[in-house]
């Protein structure tokens, strides 16, 4: 075995080693499938490598076609995986379409004197056209971090050199006889550039997969698993992140707390089960209703709370008071057709300089305002004109 024959097998067992490396990955993370494409495209490469590396005859339809193909399926796998882990839209056809054309253009050259050359060309102009397309799709993802960033450089680097590298060298060393094949600079520089590609890309993508699962796991820590919600602790740190913010923003701001009315009697009547599918139901309204800006958690048992950012008290009780309407008509998982639940709820408008907790205490005590005056209903703190804290008068619109 000569060096350039050494060489030769870097490529496969570096797609071979990733193809294992994210297989267990994904055999640990089932519910992230695209770790599962990117195995078999590694898979896919790694097969196909070998082939060109131990296939008899350089020039033969196994070698010819059958490195096209398992490399264009393992290249549609790995832009399938890195778009779909962003939820990002790529076309599946037109790469299909792209892998058709340079099968049909290989037995074209099979068939031809158009010589081996010929076929260098159209599998890299092929595949450099895939990666362009993969970098396309994923340009929409680079205003997310840093490892978007590096995965759409990696596929454009990639689409550039196998656009660049054929002809480059191929200009430096003159036409590649096939007989010579494995032997020829071609061969090598294609070796070094694609492992090193594989490296970057393989890494790229150990680290997205790993930085998916770490988020996925301060989700599982961060949110309440019924309602998808923050958590309390979660909630008070990004509600006084806010508050720094806005203390040097002349937004208006407000907390609207929010409790679900005779709830003891649900869980007594109908069972925990019920009970836990209202408050689901709750957090999931709560959750629709809220814009990107606001911060809301469930703050107790059957107690919500939203800190809406750049919302004056009449927007606020716009919003609580849509709530209130849509939950007092919402059906209930298990309940009775036609019995529906009520919640309360109390909001404030933050006052210059006021503090997080201040804002809590006003909003719960508009709260506790509302559960008095009969439930089922919005009450707003008010400040008025010798600066009392009051909380103004019932308003229950239908
Ligand atoms: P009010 O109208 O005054 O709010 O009356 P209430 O019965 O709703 O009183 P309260 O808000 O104090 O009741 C909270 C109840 O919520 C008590 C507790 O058993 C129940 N609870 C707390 N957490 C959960 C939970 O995760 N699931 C269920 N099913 N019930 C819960
Ligand atoms: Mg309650
Ligand atoms: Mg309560």
């Amino acid at each position: 075995m000569n060096n350039e024959q050494i060489l030769g097998l870097l490529n496969p067992l570096i797609a071979l080693v990733f193809a294992v490396t994210f297989f267990v990955f994904w055999w640990k993370y089932k519910d992230r499938s695209y770790i599962l494409g990117i195995a078999f495209a590694y898979l896919m490469h790694g097969t196909g490598f070998l082939i060109s590396h131990l296939a008899a005859d350089v020039d033969g339809p196994v070698h010819a076609l059958g490195t096209n193909i398992l490399f264009s399926i393992g290249t549609i796998s790995i832009i399938w995986a890195a778009c779909y882990r962003k939820k990002l839209d790529v076309s599946l056809s037109l790469l299909m379409l792209l892998a058709t054309l340079s099968t049909v253009a290989l037995i074209y050259v099979q068939i031809s004197p158009v010589g081996f050359n010929a076929r260098l060309f159209i599998t890299n102009t092929s595949y450099g056209f895939m990666f362009a397309i993969g970098a396309c799709a994923l340009f929409r993802s680079t205003s997310a971090g840093a490892i978007e960033k590096v995965l759409f450089t990696t596929f454009a680097l990639t689409a550039l050199q196998f656009w660049i590298r054929p002809i480059m060298t191929i200009d430096l060393v003159g036409l590649i006889d096939h007989t010579a094949y494995r032997d020829s600079v071609y061969f090598s520089v294609l070796n070094v550039t694609m492992a090193l590609l594989a490296l970057m890309l393989a890494v790229s993508l150990i680290v997205a997969c790993m930085s998916d699962i770490m988020s996925d796991m301060r989700n599982r820590t961060e949110n309440d698993s019924l309602t998808g919600l923050k958590i309390r602790r979660v909630f008070e740190e990004e509600a006084e992140k806010l508050f720094a913010e806005a203390k040097n923003s002349p937004l208006p701001m407000c907390m609207v707390m929010a409790d679900i009315d005779h709830f003891k009697q649900v869980n007594d009547n109908y069972g925990h089960q019920i009970g836990d599918n209202a408050i689901a139901e709750f957090g999931k309204l709560l959750k629709d209703m809220s814009r990107e800006s606001d911060v809301s958690g469930r703050v107790g048992g059957e107690e919500f709370c939203v800190l809406l950012w750049n919302s004056n008290i009449s927007s606020a009780r716009i919003f609580a008071e849509n709530i209130r309407a849509i939950f007092a008509q919402t059906d209930i998982k298990g309940m009775p057709k036609g019995y529906f639940l009520t919640a309360s709820f109390g909001i404030a408008e933050a006052l210059a300089g006021e503090t997080y907790s201040d804002l809590f205490k006003r909003a719960d005590a508009a709260l506790y305002e509302a559960k008095g005056a009969g439930r089922d209903r919005v009450k707003c703190a008010v400040v008025d004109s010798e600066n009392l804290v009051t909380t103004e008068t019932a308003v229950a619109w239908s």
